[in-house]
């Protein structure tokens, strides 16, 4: 078996799987795990600088199984008691970082990473994946856990026979842009309140979060995420000017003292429009399904149901 991405929706389809008896193996295109459960470093300052936190709010998986999965790579965020001064329910953060908890998932399985799929094609019974790294995986059945578009992109290329049902579905799919900050300061910044993270209720910012008050970073580091608006509006343009705007818009919490930033583009956030299914079943000989958070209700939960629901239908194809 192949899953492709090993963001949460891969990692956890790929772990049903293994627990299923099966040979799963991995791939991704970046350089750890995690895709936007993300962690970036700039000097000695460390960043959450994709979500935030484990937003479980759903709680459509109980709070016992993402115990038992995460472990020690979970730990709460939010008390109960912080007064959040907004909507976002942050409860539970990875542990120590966003990126931690998704290498807690990917423990014990074989991942491939800086292995981008390039091409999928069929032979006789099974899969052909062609990779960047000139490696190829034959594989009796594939998870593509890929933002939407992009899986689309990649079918329409290997000239996989999609029905024109499916392919409508999967072009229907949109996504929301965020354009992430990532700012050294000088000294802590101590207008953010308590426990490190405010999402501000007008201008550019959707949220703010200190991630030294998170406990991810020895250095005053905060993230900024700008709106979807803003960062469609300014996604082609300059980033360090970009990048320069965001932070004015955050003085009355950062104040003044910035040592540097670095500015990253999500060009696929949080899905815009989704699918309703919680997975697409693409082929079913051999067994293609598609999985992620543009499938079902979205978000880090969403794309653990989709992992979750792509492993159930390959075992059900394969033992069918
Ligand atoms: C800034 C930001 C803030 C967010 N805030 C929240 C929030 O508050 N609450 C919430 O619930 N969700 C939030 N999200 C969304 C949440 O992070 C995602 O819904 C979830 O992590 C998606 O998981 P996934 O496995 O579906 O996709 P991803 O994590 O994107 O995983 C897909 C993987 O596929 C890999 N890949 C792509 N192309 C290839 C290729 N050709 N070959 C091999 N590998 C490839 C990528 O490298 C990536 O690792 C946020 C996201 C961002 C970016």
């Amino acid at each position: 078996m192949l899953v492709v991405g090993a963001g949460i929706a891969g990692l956890l389809a790929a772990g049903e799987l293994q627990r299923a008896g099966l040979t799963v193996r991995v791939i991704d295109k970046g350089r750890g795990v995690g895709g936007r459960l993300a962690t970036r470093r700039i000097g000695d300052a460390i960043f959450d600088h994709g979500a935030p936190c484990l937003d479980l709010q759903g709680g459509r998986l109980p709070e016992r199984w993402w115990r038992e999965r995460l472990g020690p790579a979970r730990t709460e965020w939010w008390p109960a008691t912080a007064d959040s001064g907004s909507e976002v329910p942050c409860r539970w953060r990875g542990a120590p970082t966003m990126a931690a908890a998704a290498k807690h998932l990917a423990q014990g399985l074989e991942v491939f990473s800086e292995t981008a799929l390039t091409a999928l094609r069929t032979e006789g019974s099974r899969w052909i994946a062609s990779t960047s790294s000139g490696t190829v995986f034959p594989a009796e059945a594939v998870v593509l856990t890929l933002p939407a578009p992009q899986s689309l992109a990649l079918l329409d290329a290997g000239a996989v026979d999609l029905s024109p049902d499916l392919r409508g579905r999967l072009a229907a799919i949109e996504y929301h842009r965020c354009l992430a900050v990532m700012v050294v300061l000088n000294e802590p910044s101590s207008r953010i309140p308590f426990p490190g993270g405010l999402a501000p209720t007008s201008g550019p910012l959707a949220w703010v979060s200190d991630n030294q008050a998170k406990g991810i970073s020895p250095v005053p580091a905060v993230t900024l995420h700008a709106t979807a608006a803003f960062s469609l509006e300014h996604w082609d343009r300059d980033r360090t000017e970009t990048g320069l705007l965001l932070i004015e818009a955050a003085r009355e919490w950062i104040g003044p003292g910035i040592r540097e930033f670095q500015v990253h583009g999500w060009r696929y956030s949080r899905p815009r429009i989704s699918d309703e299914s919680p997975c697409m079943v693409a082929c079913q000989r051999p067994p293609l399904v598609l999985a992620g958070d543009a499938f079902g209700p979205g978000g880090i939960e969403g794309a653990a149901l989709s992992g979750l629901a792509a492993a159930r239908a390959i075992v059900q194809t394969t033992s069918g």
